[in-house]
């Protein structure tokens, strides 16, 4: 049974909302201490909304979309009365006082908020080892990292914690974790999302979007928190496509749809991924789709110039943590690689007066972003790697520079504001393999399309 018809059966009065919500307490209480997804639970809250959703159905009485599916949070999106830490000493005993554009969807249509997940702090890094609160175990391949920064959302769902979780996605936060926990993540267009009430990392490159096990799980969340928002002046005013309708009546033909490959993103790419990749394209192209080469130059500016913006963008995004209004003043209790992007971003903005690095990395991006568009226009989605290397062990140390060589394959879409999606195409040795799919501003339904068929032949 899939998400979308387990949603029905809540509707249907198969299953209980409360019987769903109780199983997945259950598990949580038995493997979150080891694998720590989640930092912070409210049974009893959402017991009470579970229970109100149910006599709602008993009555007759109409539901929302997402009628009692268990949902876990990141802890950089507000959700009042939850602690929003961003995982970060800064801010470990601030409260929301507020619900984010998504959440408010979210419970307008009838989703249960269990609680936050674990994620590395203030979103800035590839591993989730970063947390304040500890690091997140991979559930899929025990012993390794989640990856990140969504690490606790992804982990949540492998564990099968919850029915669907939100993410946050920068440079591949909601990709990379999906990618190494086993799961299927979806970066949405820039502005196809609101981020009224994310915590930012950086702002012009930061979306929210969903993680779940299957393709109509993601369909469902996007059904509900995608479109414009008259509080957040990055949304698009946009046709918003039915998604879960494209899963429910999707043709698994992909008959007529373009796929291109990319020579470049296989050769930066361990072999033994690039392999599984290769045997999804097979059989992607056995269903009927056309499998067209291409050529991407601009592979070595992507990571300079993602890193660039990001610490710029972070640095003046973290002024606000100065300690007064609330929270810790950041310098004082944050970790090496915050402290790491706010030092570099200090520099950086000083330097700015002359151009130096700034106006090029913006320059940077306007050719990453335009070579990559010229690509899409001629094919309908791009099929690459997730992450061109398997997560490593937890307790292994990295150099900043292998931490971030994990995200040159997902930075790209945040640099150029396209929607990208994760799912697993296979294992090495069990440890899960992510395939990722990418296509023009505002095509996300040929994302879920194409996520669905190859779903389907699996
Ligand atoms: N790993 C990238 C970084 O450290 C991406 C983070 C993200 O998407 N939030 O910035």
């Amino acid at each position: 049974m899939n998400l979308l018809e387990k949603c029905k059966s809540i509707k249907n009065h198969e299953i209980t909302a409360i019987d769903n919500l109780n199983g997945y307490v259950k598990v949580i209480e038995e493997k979150n201490p080891d694998i720590n997804a989640f930092l912070e639970i409210n049974h009893e809250k959402a017991l009470k909304t579970a229970e109100e959703i149910d006599s709602r159905i008993e009555n007759g009485d109409k539901v929302g979309k997402l009628a009692g599916m268990v949902i876990g949070i990141k802890s950089n999106i507000n959700v009042e009365d939850f602690i929003i830490s961003a995982a970060s000493n800064t801010l470990e005993n601030y409260q929301g006082s507020y619900d984010a554009t998504v959440i408010k969807r979210i419970k307008e249509n009838d989703g249960i908020i269990i609680g936050m997940t674990n994620m590395d702090e203030f979103a800035a890094g590839s591993s989730t080892e970063s947390s304040y609160f500890g690091p997140t175990d991979n559930p899929t391949a025990p012993g390794r990292i989640p990856g990140g920064s969504s690490g606790g959302s992804a982990a949540a769902i492998a564990a099968e914690m919850c029915d669907l979780a939100l993410g946050s996605d920068t440079g591949g936060s909601i990709r990379n974790p999906a990618s190494h926990c086993g799961v299927m993540g979806f970066k949405p267009t820039y502005g196809g999302v609101s981020r009224q009430g994310l915590l930012d990392l950086a702002m012009s490159l930061d979306q929210i979007g969903p993680l779940a096990r299957d393709t109509s799980g993601i369909a469902l969340m996007l059904d509900v928190i995608s479109g414009m928002d008259p509080k957040e002046c990055t949304t698009l005013d946009w046709e918003v496509p039915q998604f879960t309708s494209l899963v429910e009546n999707g043709e698994d033909s992909l008959k007529g749809m373009k796929l291109g490959v990319v020579k470049q993103f296989q050769e930066v790419t361990d072999d033994a991924i690039v392999k599984i990749i290769e045997k999804s394209i097979d059989k992607m192209s056995d269903m009927g789709a056309e499998v067209v080469e291409l050529s991407f130059d601009n592979i070595d500016l992507c990571l300079p110039t993602y890193y660039l913006i990001n610490y710029v963008e972070f640095f003046s995004a973290t002024r606000k943590y100065d300690g007064r209004k609330y929270g810790y003043k950041i310098e004082d209790v944050c970790g090496e690689e915050v402290l790491r992007r706010i030092h570099m971003g200090s520099y950086i903005s000083q330097q700015e007066f002359s151009g130096k690095y700034y106006k090029k990395a913006l320059q940077a991006r306007s050719l990453i972003r335009k070579e990559i568009t010229q690509l899409l226009n001629g094919v309908d989605v791009i099929v690459s790697p997730t992450v061109p290397k398997l997560p490593h062990k937890l307790g292994d140390t990295l150099e900043p520079m292998e931490m971030y060589a994990y995200d040159v394959l997902t930075v790209i879409a945040n640099l150029a504001g396209i929607p990208a999606s994760s799912q697993k195409a296979g294992d090495v040795n069990g440890i899960p393999v992510g395939l990722q799919m990418q296509a023009k501003p505002l095509d996300d339904d040929k994302i879920i399309h194409a996520m669905a068929a190859l779903e389907s032949s699996s």
